[in-house]
């Protein structure tokens, strides 16, 4: 088929929905010469041909008038039109349905937004220093500059430029640097620039910034620039994903000051950018399509465009871990931050006229404080909403512990529904999540350190959240209803948990994902092993009414351990803290694992003989390196049959794909200069079929020694 025939012209992707003014990209695929564009009244920023996608590419910016309006393409007999409804941020906010569902996503759904805040109530919050370095940029910046710092939704955000491949001119040297995030930016302001730390090449060849889409051997649309063998660089949306990032650094060290000392100044700086991220919020709740989206461990291309879940058959199903303007991993975090932002200049904000006219000079239809205040409001309650559709998917507890302070932020005494959705459907289920989050020993389900002490901070932070929100509205959220997370007895073990995994009282044994100690790094210079903040353990303290970490304790030898709900234990020498350790895992947890049953760990002499490689350097490779058994100090077998595991996660986990194990402890015997432990394990494998664990009949058995010798020797 020749050129001129005009074969196949097809609009491959198009937005449903899109806010007044925003640009997006239009592929017009087809085998012929380029077809002539109705687009009026978009503006065409700029075009391009494609030839890796047969298709011209056209960069229109929406109207700043609402309205349905038809794109269309045509070449001699062939056409093709979409429909792009333009609607402003006000019309976006009303509530409508669309395939079945309300729209916007936003708490309480189908319902106009009416605020019931009569108080600060989050001002409980331990402050946080403030660093006037990070903030001296934004201090420095004018309306119009700190607005268009935070990027706009439509533009596709990524984790990472290329795992695979690393830069285009000099390959994977540049993972010497880091292996998720080597390049080098400047964003204050932002270029759209990255430069290799390796080999110096700035990438990409167009200019971003003053709507070049097409220049140069190296174009980056937003899409990701492709190399000739078709691998796929994504400069420009991890570039966006830093703005994004970075946007609320400056919020939360604004919110830091002003909780110092109030200045209307700064306030006014706040308020404006608060605007702002709450413009885009307000945005995707209406317009899913243009969220973070799945958060993806490798770079990925997308499908001509981003796709509309709201459409899908199942919508609300499709919003599961898609994030906000950030991945969903942060969501409740951020959630968090705006608003204690947000409480903190309420009461101000409530009265504050000059905000308003600034930024309507900005675009926004604002005529009074009070409609600032709904804006901003809206938008907590979108990120609320994000949580309770599935969207904000993150660390547990910390959906719960979002929810909570948007709830407490907003201080709504009708959020009954999301608690019971906490309580009894969220992730962490919080009816059961001390006991069902916890195994007996008290140690949390996922890599020993921070991910696991997350749950064990969690837990206290959230019976904190509880009460204070209780407190506030005692006949809305009564105990009868909601009750306590916290019994006393697994309480206490839970709070001594992770004191009992460190090795030479420096760092914590190795159980799959957590942070790696290194392997001949001395550890004297590292602060003691403290696992938990100080208001973890005076909440522990309240609320256990017992002190569980009483100092006489602390001043003893720990001895051997043995956490046998996890399945891990360790052998000491007897001083305090103790001059060698040994670790072998022998359990399994569902989050962040290795393949590590079985593992030996060995620690003497101020630093890690035997270690663990811990979180890996890149998720492209973690298969076959920091996740494999064999680079455990292990034992294995290779089972006719076995297959690793195939879940249906958007994130796929190499940890989950492994095959598992578990096993128990057999003996232990302590003596005078001789620690012994004895485990029997067996393999575990996943039945894809049936969907089920079965055992194919390997049995391990090890037996470890740490054996102290002549003078200050060791052998394991
Ligand atoms: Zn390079
Ligand atoms: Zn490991």
């Amino acid at each position: 088929m020749s050129r001129s025939e005009c074969a196949a012209l097809r609009i491959r992707w198009a937005p449903r929905l899109l806010m007044t003014g925003r640009s997006f990209r239009l592929p017009v695929q087809t085998a012929g010469p380029e077809p002539v564009l109705q687009f009026a009244p978009f503006t065409l920023v700029d075009r391009r041909f494609s030839p890796r996608d047969d298709a011209f590419m056209y960069y229109l910016r929406a109207p700043q008038t609402s309205g349905d309006y038809t794109l269309s393409a045509e070449c001699g007999e062939q056409s093709d039109a979409r429909v792009v409804q333009v609607r402003t941020l006000d019309e976006l906010r009303q509530c409508q349905r669309y395939n079945g569902a309300e729209w916007p996503r936003r708490w309480p759904l189908g319902r106009n937004w009416d605020s019931t805040k009569t108080a600060q109530t989050l001002q409980d919050t331990p402050l946080r220093p403030v660093n006037i370095e990070t903030l001296r940029w934004w201090l420095e910046q004018d309306d119009t500059t700190l607005w268009h710092q935070l990027p706009e939704a439509e533009a596709p955000r990524a984790h990472y430029v290329n795992v695979h491949q690393g830069c285009p001119a000099c390959g994977t040297a540049i993972f010497a640097h880091h292996g998720y995030y080597p390049w080098v930016r400047s964003l204050l302001p932002a270029d759209f620039r990255s430069e290799c730390p390796n080999c110096h090449a700035v990438f990409p060849s167009n200019d971003l910034h003053s709507g070049d889409f097409s220049s140069g051997d190296y174009g980056d649309d937003g899409f990701g620039y492709f190399d000739r063998d078709g691998h796929l660089f994504l400069f420009a949306a991890s570039y966006r994903r830093d703005l994004v990032n970075l946007y609320n650094s400056p919020i939360d060290h604004l919110t830091s000051l002003l909780r110092t000392e109030f200045d209307p100044l700064l306030a006014r700086r706040l308020g404006i950018m608060l605007l702002r991220y709450a413009s885009e919020i307000l945005n995707l709740a209406a317009i899913p399509q243009f969220r973070h989206g799945p958060s993806q461990e490798v770079e990925t291309a997308w499908d001509w465009g981003q796709p509309d879940w709201s459409s899908d058959p199942e919508p609300i199903a499709s919003l599961f871990r898609k994030g906000m303007l950030r991945y969903a991993i942060d969501v409740p975090s951020i959630g968090a931050s705006l608003a204690l932002a947000y409480d903190t200049i309420w009461p101000w904000l409530k009265e504050d006229r000059e905000l308003v006219a600034r930024a309507q000079a900005l675009g926004l239809a604002l005529a009074q404080p009070a409609d600032a205040i709904r804006l901003i409001e809206e938008m907590l309650a979108s990120l609320l909403q994000c949580l309770l559709d599935g969207g904000g998917l993150s660390n547990m507890p910390r959906v719960s512990e979002g929810a909570l302070t948007l709830i407490r932020g907003l201080d709504r005494a009708d959020a009954q529904d999301a608690l019971e959705w906490l309580y009894d459907r969220g992730p962490e289920k919080l009816r059961g999540f001390g006991t069902n989050d916890f195994f007996p020993c008290g140690t949390p389900p996922e890599a020993t350190g921070g991910y696991n002490d997350t749950h064990t901070r969690g837990l206290f932070a959230l019976e904190y959240q509880l009460r204070q929100l209780r407190q506030r509205h005692p006949q809305a959220y009564p105990e009868s209803l909601f009750p306590s997370l916290l019994d006393p007895s697994r309480g206490q073990r839970i709070i001594q948990a992770p004191a009992e995994i460190a090795l030479l009282g420096r760092i914590p044994f190795h159980f799959g994902d957590g942070g790696s100690s290194g392997v001949q790094t001395p550890l004297h210079d590292r602060a003691p092993l403290d696992p938990l903040p100080a208001a973890t353990k005076a909440l522990a303290a309240e609320y256990l009414d017992a002190d569980p970490l009483a100092e006489s304790a602390r001043q003893k030898p720990l001895g051997n351990t043995v956490l046998d709900g996890v399945g891990i234990a360790i052998l000491r020498t007897d001083e305090r803290p103790e001059r060698a350790a040994a670790g072998i895992v022998y359990g399994d947890a569902p989050y962040h694992r290795h393949q590590d049953l079985l593992d030996v760990q060995l620690y003497a002499y101020d630093r890690p003989f035997i270690s663990d490689l811990g979180y890996p350097q890149s998720w492209a490779s973690v298969h076959c390196w920091e996740g494999h058994w064999a680079t455990h100090n292990s034992v294995w077998s290779v089972a006719p049959d076995l297959h690793p595991l195939e879940l249906p996660f958007d994130t796929p986990q190499p940890f989950l794909k492994a095959i598992a194990g578990r096993g128990r402890l057999v003996r232990m015997l302590s003596s005078a200069g001789l620690q012994v432990a004895e485990i029997e394990a067996e393999r575990w494998a996943w039945h894809p079929a049936e969907q089920r664990w079965y055992k194919p009949g390997i049995h391990f058995r090890r037996l470890i020694a740490l054996v102290e010798t002549d003078g200050q020797g060791l052998a394991l």
